[in-house]
């Protein structure tokens, strides 16, 4: 069978959902269908992370991430807000676990300040007012703008919005390799053929690309991050509680997510996994890809690029109930380590290496040409970040005069 269409997104995660719901806005004549993978939309990164919507203030000035997650948190609450999608706006703290993190504060305060985010440095009795459970040594960073809510329900609902818009869902069906004349052909061999085609693949979207023509320096190496759930009542905390970051690396450290309904989690963790949906035992296992990850993987022991042997070691340990709750504990004054003794549901960060210098790519990238587009490193904090992100693809990527016609 062959469809066709103005536009083909492969990918329902919050990405291509927001892709969509973006294009149909500025042309509602538009003609979209989503392939994907999976029987429902965001079944991966977007629906597996923690649901915090950051408010930007982490990332370098000249960054995408800066310029996209405050106006993202903004465009991600009024969404929620209009669809009467429940959120917790309960801020969070950075906390300083010596006085050499002192200095991390300061940094990510500047950069707070250079994006237009509000954040605040707080002393150690501001801190208690606002988090009274949390420690920090002489100074704390406060956000007010942090927040967090279920992020399958926002997707959900604009799967909802977009089914009532006439949107093509194709569900249980993949791409499987790229046809002629600007088309695809799917796992059940049909063919799509489109005016542009957007690859919005999460985990395989360099592979996607890559037979585009694109995404030619950067492969996926996957992280996993797992979480441990707070099994009592008695709600230790009223804030999300993070540590100072090494700005040096993608990932926010261990930290304390207060979920949107009510639940406290430890994690996520960023444990280098062996293939791409490493999430249980032997889920998703593929003998090639786990073989490629696990070389790379290897190589970078061996060469120790970005600190990957600490890095590793270090995550690793993670996989340790205790010594993972004992790591989080540090930040609090009181909490119950034998409320840690549940896993939750698992995530995968579909994180870039630039094989080139063979550095974690900090940044979101964006490849394409008139005829597709290739939305790589779409990482954290790209669920917050979705609607901004999406305006800016469509802005700088798509001609919506040609589209529709
Ligand atoms: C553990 C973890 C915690 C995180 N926490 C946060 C957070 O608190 N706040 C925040 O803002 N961000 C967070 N993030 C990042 C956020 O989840 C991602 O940035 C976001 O989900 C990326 O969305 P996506 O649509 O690109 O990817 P995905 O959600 O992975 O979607 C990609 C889709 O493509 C489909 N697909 C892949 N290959 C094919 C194929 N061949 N054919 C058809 N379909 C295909 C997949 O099935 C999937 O549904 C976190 C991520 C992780 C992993």
């Amino acid at each position: 069978m062959t469809y066709t269409t103005d536009i083909l997104i492969i990918g329902a995660g919050i990405i291509g959902l927001t892709l969509a719901y973006t294009l149909k806005q500025k042309q509602p004549d538009v003609r979209i269908i989503i392939l994907e993978k999976e029987s429902d939309v965001a079944k991966h990164g977007s629906g597996r992370n923690s649901g915090v919507i950051h408010a930007g203030f982490y990332y370098t000035p000249d960054s995408l991430k800066a310029k996209l997650t405050a106006e993202g948190n903004r465009l991600m609450k009024a969404f929620c807000r209009k669809h009467d999608i429940p959120m917790r706006e309960c801020g969070k703290v950075v906390i300083a676990q010596n006085e050499a993190e002192q200095a991390g504060i300061h940094e990510l305060h500047r950069r707070g300040n250079a994006n237009q985010v509000t954040t605040q440095i707080i002393d150690e009795q501001q801190l208690a007012e606002i988090e009274p459970n949390a420690k920090t040594s002489g100074i704390a960073l406060f956000s007010p703008d942090t927040a967090s809510v279920n992020p399958v329900a926002v997707s959900q609902m604009l799967k909802k919005i977009l089914s009532e818009q006439g949107v093509h869902f194709l569900f249980a069906e993949a791409y499987r390799k790229r046809g002629s004349k600007n088309s695809i052909i799917t796992s059940k061999n049909n063919r799509i053929q489109a005016k542009k085609i957007v690859n919005s693949g999460g985990l395989y979207a360099d592979k996607i690309a890559q037979d585009f023509g694109f995404s030619q320096h950067y492969t996926i190496l996957p992280f996993k991050g797992i979480y441990l759930k707070y099994a009592f009542d008695d709600h230790p905390l009223r804030t999300h509680v993070y540590p100072v970051p090494n700005l040096n690396n993608p990932f926010l450290g261990v930290h304390f997510t207060l979920t949107v309904e009510g639940h406290l989690k430890i994690g996520p963790t960023a444990i280098p996994a062996f293939w791409r949906e490493n999430y249980h035992q032997m889920q998703g296992f593929d003998l090639k890809e786990c073989a490629s990850i696990l070389a790379l993987e290897a190589r970078l022991f061996c060469n120790n690029a970005f600190h990957f042997r600490a890095l590793a070691r270090e995550e690793m340990r993670k996989y340790n109930k205790n010594y993972l709750t004992s790591e989080a504990l540090k930040m609090v004054k009181t909490m119950k380590a034998a409320g840690f003794q549940n896993w939750s549901t698992p995530g995968i960060r579909a994180q870039l290496l630039d094989k080139r210098d063979f550095k974690l790519v900090q940044d979101f990238v964006v490849e394409g040409d008139e005829e597709s587009v290739h939305i790589l490193n779409a990482v954290s904090p790209a669920f917050t970040g979705s609607f901004a992100f999406a305006m800016w693809c469509v802005e700088h990527h798509f001609n919506l005069d040609t589209l529709a016609q």
